[in-house]
């Protein structure tokens, strides 16, 4: 088994500041919907509200506040995949599966359908890191997207993630020199690590590499253990999160010990 460590378990720990946000509730109008590939829907919305969002990190999120039937409405949490103050847009990708009320809410939505948001109510600022190697599915795609386009030249990333097929593959533009692993995997296979495990096993990163995953909780989990028990990476130089979590609705783990 490759160990990546022993040395590194002593160098500094990456720079991480939380930056608190003013927590505001925000009603937009969607603009444009794309389907940027076949299951991956672009919803781009519109407001003056906007003109005074922040989303300072890549892995940020917002709470969308979706119909429900009866009460109060549902919450799920997005990422700001890209946000133009000038012209107060705020792109969201919404990941397409088999139910829910914010999926259905994409769906169906169209130039001139309301969307609520709250938040973000902070940022994980993460500075001074020159590799990243982010790992995860199909809802960290605009996460994972967002911190490649962000990234200046001096910034090597690669990026393992598990999608449906090729026809599911996105393109980032970037000035960091990127390395992409596609995982090909049907959606009903999404808690199945072992595909990421597999590739994450060819490579050695460097010491001081940030290692972000973000994927089903059953995943995000397993990788990580993966990372500190078998491959003894530091797990200061580890970030990981459960995007969501099979069979539960609205599910957020933050996985730490
Ligand atoms: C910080 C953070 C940022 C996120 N950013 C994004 C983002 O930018 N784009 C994005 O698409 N998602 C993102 N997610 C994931 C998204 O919040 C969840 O997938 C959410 O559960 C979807 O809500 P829903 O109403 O469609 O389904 P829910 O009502 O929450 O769930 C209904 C059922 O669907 C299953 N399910 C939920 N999500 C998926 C999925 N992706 N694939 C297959 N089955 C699923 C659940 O297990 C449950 O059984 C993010 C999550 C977090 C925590």
């Amino acid at each position: 088994m490759n160990q990546l460590t022993s040395q590194q378990a002593t160098l500094s720990v990456p720079k991480i500041e939380r930056i608190r946000h003013e927590l505001k509730r925000r009603v937009l109008t969607v603009t444009t919907v794309e389907r940027i590939t076949p299951q991956m829907l672009r919803i781009t919305l519109t407001g003056e509200d906007l003109a005074d969002f922040v989303s300072a990190a890549p892995d940020d999120h917002v709470k969308t506040f979706l119909p429900a039937a009866a009460g109060e409405p549902e919450r799920r949490d997005y990422t700001p995949r890209r946000f133009d103050r000038d012209a107060k847009s705020l792109v969201l990708d919404f990941a397409v599966h088999d139910a829910g009320p914010a999926t259905r809410w994409a769906l169906e939505a169209a130039p001139g359908s309301q969307l609520s948001i709250g938040g973000p109510r902070g940022s994980a600022v993460v500075s001074g890191v020159k590799r990243w190697v982010l790992i995860g599915d199909e809802t960290a795609l605009p996460a994972i997207g967002r911190r490649i386009e962000e990234s200046d030249a001096d910034i090597a990333i690669t990026t393992i993630a598990a999608i449906a097929g090729p026809e599911e593959e996105q393109a980032f533009d970037t000035r960091a020199r990127l390395e992409t692993f596609w995982v090909h995997r049907p959606l009903a296979q999404a808690t199945d690590a072992s595909g990421l495990i597999s590739v994450l096993d060819k490579i050695t990163p460097e010491p001081e590499t940030f290692v972000w995953i973000a994927a089903e909780a059953s995943v995000a989990r397993a990788i990580r253990t993966h990372l500190v028990e078998k491959r003894g990476y530091p797990l200061p130089w580890i970030k990981a999160a459960g995007y969501w979590a099979q069979g539960k609705a609205d599910a957020h783990e933050r996985i730490e010990d």
